[in-house]
């Protein structure tokens, strides 16, 4: 078989009839990514390949230093030209990593390149993808339709007043985008510049943040105008959910207590977050929206980095926390109430997928279906390896054919070919199962279940408008 080809990860015929015929031509929802909405307003033009590629992907910066390049051509000062040569140097030594299969796929899917990326080949791939995106086939908005991406939800602080959003509202761009609530900064009391973030927060929501009554207030008056932008859901990122008190009470003494400065202790750190997490969430259920948790990263371990270079830039791995039993408290304590909203829940570390996949199940009760959701394989596991093994654990465990299925989780306009990747995997394991005699073989039904978990299952959860 041809690397990259027409039936790319299908092994057997019926998975390529099922991806062919039910699976290819679907729409894209997105429901959850990092793309700057200030691109999609501005409808920007990227001046370059380096610009639209490796600005921002620590994925990518990751395999580049493994390989032995500099950080001057990573993320130092050498021109775009320079640095596109150093990642093409790299690409060839990223056989099995999947950064190897969504290079070549960005570059088919988008450019109609076929030739491999290598030392060799960067000069010409690097000026014709250049010139290409000086075109208005290449702006933001021309790319997200190049892509059939019928709606996408960014990542907002709560601070964030949504200009872009705004403009992107009035404008006639056929691609939905919409905001999603990622409120971290709000939890993060630990962080120094905590009391400056809440500064901005009572600028933004012109409600004076004093109190944790007034802190919930804000947030809930933000709540209100994301939900009037069509926002539906919201997103943390946090190592685990602490099993501590959930306890209105203490938490409004702990927040007092870093109001005048006072040094706080992990059992009122917790406390406050596990208290603050449970009001947001009772927010969000009144609202229908879906929760989303992406728990089990273990962020800037490289100090030497993060002082030079700054956070997030690709310093991260998988923790080794404990889940369950925080989880399980968090979920519970909202259910008892009814006042648990839509969640999902993702996690980092792949020996905690039948601890998720579990849990989620324990909370599915008089919410519609499959209204606690296992989230699809993250950051780390978003490959092949990595997306069979959520696949196959969700199977087992809970219902695959009632999830909302793949995101791409990215920065940069040229990742939605990972949609097209999960799809050809899903394919895959159905035709398998269908050609072993393990599942019967109706390709009707069994492509309906792969339309709802490509596209249908999203739309029918998430209730956008
Ligand atoms: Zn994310």
């Amino acid at each position: 078989m041809k690397f990259l080809d027409n039936n790319f990860l299908l092994k057997t015929k019926t998975a390529q009839r099922l991806y062919h015929n039910y699976a290819k031509d679907l729409p894209i929802i997105d429901y959850h990514n990092h793309l700057n909405p200030k691109d999609i307003a501005e409808n920007k033009q990227f001046k370059n390949l380096t610009e639209i590629w490796l600005q921002g992907d620590h994925y990518k910066w990751r395999a580049m230093r493994a390989n032995g390049i500099d950080e001057d051509f990573i993320t130092g000062n050498k021109s775009d030209k320079e640095k596109f040569e150093a990642w093409a140097e790299t690409v060839p030594y990223t056989m099995r990593n999947p950064l190897f299969h969504w290079t070549h796929l960005e570059l088919q899917r988008y450019f109609n390149i076929d030739e491999l990326l290598n030392e060799k080949s960067a000069s010409k791939i690097y000026e014709k993808c250049s010139n290409d995106l000086k075109t208005k086939e290449f702006s933001v908005q021309a790319l997200l339709s190049k892509m059939n991406v019928e709606l996408l939800c960014t990542t907002d602080d709560p601070s964030d007043d949504l200009e872009y959003h705004q403009q992107i509202k009035k404008s006639d761009l056929k691609t939905k985008v919409l905001p999603t609530f990622r409120p971290d900064n709000t939890l993060l009391i630990e962080k120094d510049d905590y009391l400056s973030y809440l500064k901005k927060l009572s600028e933004t929501s012109k409600i004076q943040v004093n109190s944790l009554e007034t802190l919930i207030a804000a947030l809930k008056a933000r709540v209100t105008y994301f939900h009037e932008l069509g926002c539906r859901l919201s997103d943390h990122g946090l190592a685990y959910i602490p099993k501590a008190e959930i306890s209105i009470d203490k938490a409004s003494q702990v927040f007092k207590k870093r109001l005048q400065n006072e040094i706080l202790n992990e059992e009122e750190t917790n406390c406050f977050k596990t208290t603050l997490l449970s009001e947001l969430a009772k927010l969000y259920h009144a609202k229908n929206w879906t929760m989303q948790l992406h728990l089990g990263a273990i962020r800037n371990n490289n100090k030497r980095l993060n002082e030079e270079i700054g956070a997030d830039v690709g310093c991260d791995s998988i923790g080794d926390f404990k889940q369950a039993k925080g989880l399980s408290h968090f979920l519970n304590n909202l259910d008892s109430t009814s006042q648990l909203p839509k969640t999902i829940v993702y996690n980092l570390n792949p020996r905690d997928n039948e601890v998720f996949a579990t849990m989620v199940g324990n909370f599915t009760s008089n919410g519609g279906i499959n209204k606690v959701q296992y989230g699809a394989a993250w950051w780390f596991l978003d490959q092949k390896n990595g997306i069979e093994k959520q696949l196959n654990t969700l199977s087992n465990m809970s219902l695959l054919s009632r999830s909302v299925g793949m995101l791409t989780d990215s920065r940069s306009f040229l990742s939605f070919p990972r949609h097209e990747y999960f799809r050809r995997i899903l394919c895959n394991l159905f035709g398998n199962d269908i050609e072993n005699g393990e599942l019967p073989n109706d390709e009707e039904f069994v492509g309906k279940m792969i339309q709802d978990i490509c596209y249908n299952n999203a739309k029918n959860y998430f209730k956008f408008e």
